[in-house]
């Protein structure tokens, strides 16, 4: 006899990240590939974070700090939160990963839009969650629609914002009112990834929410993206003392390893590095708006550091002749997108090679 696993898992296809650049370069016999695929921070690293590193690494025959002491402090510090309101994580996936466990029972409902960012369903279903996907209207979330569909079962509702792969985000207006309106039963999970990109104008401000005793969210956020450490794997989650110490009972006791708590701290005084990521996605955004109004292609409006196009052509071929040029960009078929891609904002001279074979590329 086999030994079981979870029948839920047959239905699962497991997360397909963007193409590594190593397996490109084997693959095509090429010496210089550029990957525009996985929404990482193009910028190489801080030089602050890489001497905090190697500082670190003369300790790593110790266990980490399980509770980020230095780390928390820091970030608590920064946002002007208590400490007991942050929990951290290896990637702000595992904060993800962490509210299910913590929330989700066998017959438990989960309400997410579609298409949004893959974990959510994966990880909501190796919980045994229901899954409801309530389609976005003209790319953007339906808020009313993901209401309707709450229920005494509903435990966790899922907000991208700004949503991967759309780049669209919701409103402060418009997130204020879902969350008066979505019931104290449900953890409302606003996932702000791509937050220093977004941030200003009308885009929420959920730190205050959480400030003014709002219960049933979990913001979370990352140092993966505009802060450049994606490799070392580092996020964290903020929300009331309450929902952070459940979420501590089901973490991994050294979940953050020693490097990334150390870099993360180092990133976090580089204010210079954060302003520099933020102003090149901002100036080149606008470079790729204007090529892609000069094609025959359609594009969304972003808040984030990527672009989700819609070719009106083949994507998988698109996608095929790229790499063939040495250019990764992410073909967005899984995420049920028929022609569409999407492609993360480079240094200007990648963005450049990306929109002259681009345009080859749909001739
Ligand atoms: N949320 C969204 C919307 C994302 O796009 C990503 C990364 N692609 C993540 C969360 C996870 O990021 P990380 O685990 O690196 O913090």
């Amino acid at each position: 006899m086999k030994p079981n696993y979870k029948k839920i898992l047959d239905e699962i296809t497991p997360y397909k990240p963007g193409k590594p650049i190593e397996e490109v370069k084997r693959e095509f016999a090429l010496k210089r590939v550029i990957k525009l695929a996985s929404n990482e921070n193009a910028l190489p690293p801080s030089s602050a974070v890489l001497k905090a590193i190697a500082k670190a690494a003369e300790n790593i025959s110790r266990y980490p700090d399980g509770g980020c002491f230095y780390l928390r402090e820091a970030l608590s510090e920064k946002l002007s939160l208590p400490e007991d309101n942050i929990i951290f994580g290896n990637g702000s996936d595992e904060i993800i990963v962490l509210a299910l466990r913590a929330f989700i029972e066998p017959d438990s409902e989960v309400i997410l839009s579609s298409p949004t960012f893959l974990v959510y369903k994966i990880a909501s279903k190796v919980e045994g969650a229901r899954v409801k996907e309530i389609p976005m209207n003209n790319f953007r979330y339906d808020l009313e629609s993901m209401l309707k569909e709450i229920t005494d079962k509903t435990k966790v509702i899922f907000i991208a914002n700004p949503d991967n792969p759309t780049g669209t985000y919701v409103t402060d207006k418009e997130l204020k009112r879902f969350i008066e309106r979505v019931g104290e039963h449900v953890l409302v999970v606003i996932d702000e990834a791509y937050y220093e990109f977004a941030k200003g104008g009308d885009y929420p401000q959920t730190l205050e929410l959480l400030k003014r005793k709002e219960r049933n969210i979990l913001i979370t956020r990352t140092f993966s993206k505009a802060y450049g450490l994606a490799g070392l794997r580092i996020g964290y989650g903020l929300a009331s003392k309450d929902i952070i110490a459940v979420l501590n009972k089901v973490r991994e006791p050294f979940n953050v390893n020693s490097i990334a708590q150390a870099a993360a701290i180092a990133a976090l005084g580089d204010e210079k590095y954060l302003k520099d990521s933020v102003s090149l996605v901002l100036e080149e955004k606008e470079k790729f708006y204007n090529a892609f109004e000069s094609l025959d292609v359609e594009y969304l409006k972003t808040k984030a550091n990527f672009i989700l196009v819609n070719t009106k052509r083949d994507s998988v071929k698109i996608f095929e002749s790229l790499l063939e040029e040495g250019i990764i960009v992410r073909e967005m078929a899984a995420w049920g997108l028929k022609g569409f891609i999407r492609v993360n904002i480079g240094l200007p001279e990648e963005n450049k090679m990306f929109l002259q074979a681009f345009t080859e590329a749909i001739k």
